[in-house]
Parts: structure tokens; sequence; C-alpha cells
């Protein structure tokens, strides 16, 4: 199990628990789940304090307020976030810098950051839709396909805000657009046909034995000659020009 190459910063946490295992039952990642950290850190303050404190708290990824991404538990790992040792247990918990009041917004490039993340996790753990499934009971007892992950809240396993009324009236934009990213075709640029350059060199042509240099144009692997070179080198045919019908003529001599 990997983790994302976004998290520019890494200071590991110790507070923990190796393995994704609960109740002896160990789990498969399926889950995402995104916190307000409640301060407009940046992802290393976070890291930073999540490495040196005496709570028993950390989180997979933090993200700081100018969208940078600090890994503080290895996504191998169960961390303690979500006040349930059974979510944690399958999801990559995220906390992201945020305002210290009510709604507790985001920044842009916090948000930014958190759907590049998303995306990134996805894509590493094999699924192509990131759901939001608003109602609780329904969201906790769904069981995703082997393509899906599921969004979940710090709200449905305490009596807490997290991740605040900014993040969750965006919870829908955050799965949608994570979504389409995944399933967005890689566009191939289209290949221009790209002509071959034309070259044009002096060549000799055997004639009834008799060598003749001829001016030789080569393109897309055909070789052209002059008529006018035939008539001059070879006397083979009369090669002129009807100025009134801007026809060429070619007689056989
Ligand atoms: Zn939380």
């Amino acid at each position: 199990m990997s983790n994302s190459p976004l998290a520019k910063y890494k200071r590991l946490s110790k507070k923990y628990s190796s393995g994704r295992t609960y109740n002896h039952k160990t789990y498969k990642i399926d889950r995402i789940t995104p916190h307000c950290i409640v301060g407009q850190w940046t992802g290393k303050q976070a890291a930073d304090y999540f490495a040196t404190t005496d709570r028993n708290a950390s989180c997979n990824y933090a993200i700081g307020k100018n969208g940078d991404i600090a890994l503080v538990v290895e996504e191998k790992n169960r961390s303690w976030c979500s006040s349930s040792g059974a979510n944690d247990a399958r999801a990559v918990t995220i906390e992201c810098a945020s305002d210290t009041t009510h709604p507790y917004a985001f920044t842009q490039k916090c948000f930014t950051a958190l759907v590049d993340l998303c995306v990134d996790i996805c894509e590493r753990n094999g699924k192509k839709k990131l759901l939001w499934i608003p109602n609780r009971t329904k969201a906790i007892v769904y069981s995703p396909k082997p393509d899906e992950m599921v969004l979940t809240v710090h709200r449905w396993f305490a009596s807490k805000a997290c991740p605040g009324d900014w993040l969750m009236q965006r919870m829908n934009i955050l799965a949608d657009t994570v979504t389409q990213r995944l399933n967005k075709q890689k566009i191939e640029p289209k290949k221009e046909k790209v002509e071959d350059d034309e070259v044009v060199d002096k060549t000799k042509v055997l004639f009834n034995g008799k060598e003749f240099e001829v001016t030789r144009i080569m393109k897309d692997g055909v070789n052209y000659v002059k008529l006018r070179d035939l008539d001059d080198v070879l006397g083979i045919v009369d090669v002129d020009y009807d100025n009134d019908k801007k026809l060429p003529i070619i007689k056989s001599k």
C-alpha cells in the first residue's frame, strides 16, 4: 500500500494503530473522511502538531491553507481521527485547514488540494467513483462495490461540527468532481499528419543503357521526375504549354 506522492512533507505521528484492523478484522480502504482542523494552518504545521501532541489524535494526511499536503500516518495504518475505529480502519482520514468558527470555511487552495488528494487516493486504491450519501444510516451500512469509495464525516460518529457546514454543503461537489476526474477520458493529442519534407536532388537514370542526370523530387516516399527533364535529357517527348487553354502539352517524338 502506497502513500500519496502529493504529500511533500512527511512527519509521522506515533498515534496510530498498525495495519488497518479493528476488532480483529482487517479492512481495505473504501472510505475517505475529510475533517476540519479548526485553524488556518499549513500542512507542515498540522503534521508537526500531530507528531508532538500528547492527545491520542492523528490523521493520514493534513492539508494546509495553501494547499500543501503532509503525510501524518501512512495509508497502510489506521489513524486515530474520526472517533470511530471501525471507520478509521477503512478510511483515509484528511485533516484540512479551516477557519476557527462556524461554518469552518476552507480556502479555495485547500479545497482544490482536497479534490486532488481524493483523486489520487481513489486511483491508487483502484476506485472509479467517489460517493456522497448524505443520509448517515444509509452511508454507514452501504457496502461499496469494488470500484467505489464512500465519503464519511466525523459528525456521524461523535457530537461534533466536523467537517463544518462549509464542507458539508460541498460534499456533493467534492464527490462529483473527483468522480468526473477519475473517469475523464485521457484525450490523446490529435496527431496531425506530418508531411514528409520535400527533398530535391540530382539523380542518374539509366535509359536504354545510357546514364542521364535528372532532377528528382522525393515526397512521401515517391520519386517525381519533371516531364521537361525527360524532354531535355531523353528526347522522348515534347513538352510545351498551351497559354490559351492553360494546359501542358505532351507529344511523343
Ligand atoms: Zn474531525
